[in-house]
């Protein structure tokens, strides 16, 4: 979705690789002390000094991670920057660079990319991160973007996925579910759209799930937070698939069992009424919708004190023996077992 209505159209075989590179790049700054050289070399340069690094990168396929027939090409970019910092926060790091790779098919003219880039700056100066370098080629068919990003932190600060033990709480950021349901409302309309190409959709009910699947945020703020609170999580992930995979991948490779409780899932109220237009159980969204890119952790149960109450968190559960495996204990107090459902297994 081209945002422009009256879009001019200017072929990128015009400008050619390096024109196209040069005008796609030349407006990103440089912020990181820790960034010698961005883009310009063969390789960026980067110093850390006496602090560790942590890198992750994220593939995105046209027509499989998204469609551009709802997902406006400068929501695109931010959000693909977004999904990289997300896994950097998950390591109680903080984001510093990033790289951004494209293919792109003669389908897409300049403005296109232009849009694209608009959302990646956006994204870059929101989050404080500096665009180093990246690739730039074509491909056969639709648009492919890899984006991989660095951040830092010392050793001691880094939380892995396999820390949690037995007793530990697990909390959640934020709410959950929203950005599943955005994209229900999203389909629906594109189908209204499909069957007639007048219809104006009217999304003020829904404005809220919408900006959290369109225009999701990584949780920058958590590292921030929890060090003001002097807590350190033992285990951390974001949510960008399922809770449940999440909590199980957790459990998996910290070797624990854990007990979700229905009754403690943060979920907003237009959530709950959406779910409820739509006739869908807001558990099971709330448990196998993805996409949310908050951040799920566990922390030492002394910590309880210095976390309770604080809006910006929700415990919803803790963990066990191993032995007792990973449940949901649902509001009538019965034990079901989790089971990693993707937000694939809600289309069933
Ligand atoms: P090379 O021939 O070494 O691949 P390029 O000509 O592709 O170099 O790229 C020139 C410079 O522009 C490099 O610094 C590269 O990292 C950067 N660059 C290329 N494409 C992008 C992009 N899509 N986003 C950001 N930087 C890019
Ligand atoms: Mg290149």
């Amino acid at each position: 979705m081209i945002e422009d209505k009256n879009p001019q159209r200017t072929s990128i075989a015009q400008l050619g690789e390096f024109g196209l590179i040069d005008h796609l790049t030349k407006n990103f700054e440089i912020n990181q002390e820790s960034t010698l050289k961005g883009i310009g070399d063969d390789a960026a340069v980067l110093d850390f000094k006496d602090q560790k690094v942590v890198v992750s990168t994220d593939l995105l396929i046209e027509g499989v991670h998204f469609d551009l027939a709802y997902m406006p090409l400068k929501h695109l970019g931010y959000k693909s920057v977004v999904v990289n910092v997300s896994d950097i926060c998950a390591m109680n790091a903080r984001p510093t660079q990033i790289t951004v790779s494209i293919a792109v098919s003669n389908r897409f003219p300049l403005e296109a990319l232009e849009e694209l880039f608009e959302g990646i700056t956006l994204a870059a100066k929101e989050y404080k991160v500096d665009v180093i370098g990246g690739d730039t080629t074509s491909s056969q068919k639709g648009l492919i973007i890899s984006i991989t990003a660095l951040g830092q932190a010392n050793e001691d600060e880094i939380v892995y996925r396999n820390g949690a033990k037995e007793t530990d709480l697990l909390v959640v950021t934020g709410d959950i579910g929203a950005a599943y349901m955005g994209l229900q409302v999203l389909e629906r309309e594109k189908q209204v759209f499909q069957v007639n190409p007048n219809s104006q959709p009217d999304l003020d009910l829904y404005t809220y799930l919408i900006e959290r699947q369109l225009k999701p945020e990584a949780r920058k703020d958590v590292r921030t937070l929890l060090y003001a609170l002097k807590i350190k999580p033992t285990a951390m992930i974001d949510i960008s698939d399922s809770l449940s995979s999440k909590i199980i991948h957790i459990c998996k490779q910290s070797k624990v069992g854990c007990n979700l409780y229905e009754d403690k899932l943060p979920l907003d109220p237009q959530f709950i009424s959406v779910c409820e237009e739509f006739n869908i159980d807001s558990t099971t969204v709330a448990i196998n919708g993805g996409e949310d890119y908050e951040l799920l952790f566990t922390i030492k149960m002394e910590d309880f004190e210095k976390i309770k109450g604080n809006p910006n968190f929700s415990i919803i559960g803790h963990m066990v023996h191993e032995s007792q495996g990973v449940n949901l204990v649902t509001r009538a107090n019965t034990q079901i077992p989790l089971k990693a459902r993707g937000w694939n297994a809600l289309a069933e």
